[in-house]
């Protein structure tokens, strides 16, 4: 059974963290585009650990959430709340840093704008791999799919839509969905670090939202989740 980090004492915590790992989940608050919710990847997040916790639940103990993380590539449209990555690296290694002796701890963030705070913070942590693609990538046409199946769709396109209409349909307004910036992210890797994401793509999305589905969904997802899965036994091993 999975434990609440909340609803335990110092001392069960004490003795239930010596076969268990402190899973943290990290939302994000930014934009995505004018058809997706503020709280997309947080939603993705959320589901993800769900699974975790379906199935490791037993090995963990799970920490509130931490509810806006870096978005500062986003702060330009409105609705976007950021920490920064330099906030969210000292706020991380600030709460966990400190006493990673004895607490083993996992971050988990589907928003692949916290790679770099992550890193910084030198904690154990899981984004998709696609978004690791994207950002870590030297060569930034790498596709940035892990999955394979199309071309850059960094933020809000096709998979993030796809995942949306497996997970929360209702927040979908699929009716003003539009493509953003389609091209080799190689092409506009400067202008998105001096002007974020809306000196590259007015609607605010990179990639193409056209043909997602909530199929499409439900198969990124359980990929996301297997390798979620993978991430937590190496890291609790
Ligand atoms: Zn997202």
């Amino acid at each position: 059974m999975t434990v609440m980090l909340g609803d335990l004492t110092r001392l069960e915590f004490e003795a239930s963290i010596r076969d268990r790992l402190l899973v943290i989940p990290i939302g994000s608050v930014e934009q995505h585009g004018p058809h997706l919710p503020i709280g997309t990847d947080s939603f993705i997040t959320a589901a993800l650990v769900d699974e975790l916790v379906r199935l490791r639940g037993d090995r963990i103990i799970l920490a509130p959430p931490i509810p806006v993380s870096a978005s500062d590539e986003h702060a330009s449209f409105q609705g976007t709340l950021s920490l920064g990555t330099d906030l969210l690296s000292t706020l991380i290694k600030t709460m966990v840093g400190r006493d990673q002796q004895r607490t083993r701890t996992l971050l988990v963030s589907a928003h692949g704008g916290n790679l770099t705070a992550f890193l910084e913070a030198s904690q154990p942590f899981w984004i998709p791999r696609t978004h690791v693609l994207v950002e870590a990538a030297a060569n930034w046409e790498l596709p940035a799919d892990a999955l394979g199946l199309w071309e850059p769709d960094a933020h809000a396109g096709r998979t993030e839509t796809s995942i949306m209409l497996a997970l929360r349909p209702d927040l979908v307004r699929l009716s003003r969905a539009t493509s953003g910036y389609r091209g080799p992210l190689s092409q506009v890797g400067d202008l998105l670090m001096s002007s974020g994401i809306q000196g590259v793509s007015e609607s605010g999305v990179l990639g193409d939202p056209a043909g997602a589905n909530p199929q499409e969904g439900l198969a990124i997802l359980a990929a996301l989740a297997a390798d979620l899965i993978r991430t937590f036994d190496q890291v609790s091993a």
